[in-house]
């Protein structure tokens, strides 16, 4: 089975974790491949470094190297560069970049720096953390740089400031007045992003932020088009669980679109193109209203455990998205 899914950081690493678990214990999904376009609007220059934050948490959730306890940077971690770089009084020191996890970022910079293409680089440090081997290729979403900026009005005034500075620094508590993508108009889908998704079986939407994880993904010119046109089912996975999102700020985001912070309103984003949505039990029956009301009546809404409280309970949660998405898999229009 061909099997593509976009992807932020943590939830998305999370869930593929489960994925290539529940591929692993499924004989009759041998062989399977999967391919993961990854949000590259987090990535950001720090200290002449370029840093792709979810295309990292991806490489050392699904390589093995990733803090389990963060969910994100390395296992194992020091901080000797960093605490140089505050005594010096460098700025930023609000962004911790741990020892281990610069490696990638001197790795990455350097082979950008030489004339690679993200894509190309993104491949060489996926090697080291064993994807290839494992049937995962991942692709950064586009080669071209962009970078999510978030416009906010505080006692400074009105001014747009990196998604990292309002995520990190502000933890998302300036509400966010609009989401930017500098460089997105221009931004082409990476080598094989198009194909990944008009060539699938399957195609997934983890449970990563809908609005600055998914949503930017899907500003790629060219994305929504080749999701719309799929000849796959889409089967998407809520990030939100009873009103909340379990972690992080998702809640802050879809408030700075206008969109509630529900399982039902969530999947009112991805409603022309999503044929499958999983979201918790105790969010059915809302979630059902909501989408009824919207007029989404060709998406099949499920109810499921939704944590992923464990690389099992990853595992059994994409287990129930692949099972729902080869029940749909004859529902499609030949496009
Ligand atoms: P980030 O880029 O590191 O923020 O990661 P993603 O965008 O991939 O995923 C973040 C989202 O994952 C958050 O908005 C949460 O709503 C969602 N999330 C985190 N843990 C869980 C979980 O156990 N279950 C579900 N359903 N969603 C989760
Ligand atoms: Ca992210």
């Amino acid at each position: 089975m061909r099997i593509t899914a976009l992807a932020g950081g943590v939830g998305g690493a999370r869930f593929l974790r489960g994925l290539l678990g529940h591929l692993d214990r499924t004989p009759e999904l041998a062989g399977s491949q999967v391919t993961v376009v990854g949000n590259t609007g987090d990535d950001i220059t720090l200290f002449g470094l370029r840093v792709s934050p979810d295309l990292d948490s991806v490489l050392y959730t699904l390589g093995g190297g990733v803090d389990e306890g963060q969910g994100w940077g390395r296992a194992g971690e020091s901080h000797h560069l960093q605490e140089e770089l505050a005594a010096y009084g460098v700025q930023p020191q609000w962004f911790g970049l741990g020892d281990r996890d610069l490696g990638t970022h001197v790795a990455r910079s350097l082979w950008l720096g030489q004339g690679q293409t993200l894509s190309q680089v993104t491949a060489r440090l996926a090697a080291r953390w064993g994807l290839p081997e494992r049937g995962v290729t991942l692709l950064p979403m586009t080669d071209t740089p962009v970078e999510t900026h978030v416009v906010v009005e505080d006692e400074q005034g009105r001014r747009a400031v990196h998604f990292q500075e309002w995520w990190v620094r502000m933890h998302a508590a300036v509400p966010a007045q609009q989401f930017v993508v500098a460089g997105m108009e221009g931004a082409v889908p990476a080598p094989g992003v198009l194909e990944a998704i008009r060539e699938a079986d399957l195609v997934v939407l983890p449970p990563s932020n809908p609005v600055v994880s998914i949503g930017i993904v899907l500003g790629v010119p060219g994305v929504r088009d080749a999701l719309r046109g799929s000849r796959a089912p889409v089967v998407g996975v809520s990030p939100i669980i009873s009103g909340s999102p379990v972690r992080g700020y998702a809640d802050a985001c879809l408030a700075a679109i206008g969109v509630d912070a529900s399982a039902g309103a969530v999947a009112g984003l991805y409603a022309d193109f999503l044929d499958g949505w999983l979201v918790a039990e105790d969010d059915l029956s809302a979630a059902r209203t909501t989408l009824r009301g919207a007029g989404s009546s060709r998406l099949t809404v499920e109810g499921r455990p939704l944590l992923m409280s464990s690389p099992q309970a990853a595992a059994d949660l994409a287990g129930a998205a692949v099972d729902l998405g080869r029940r749909l898999a004859d529902r499609r229009p030949v496009a």
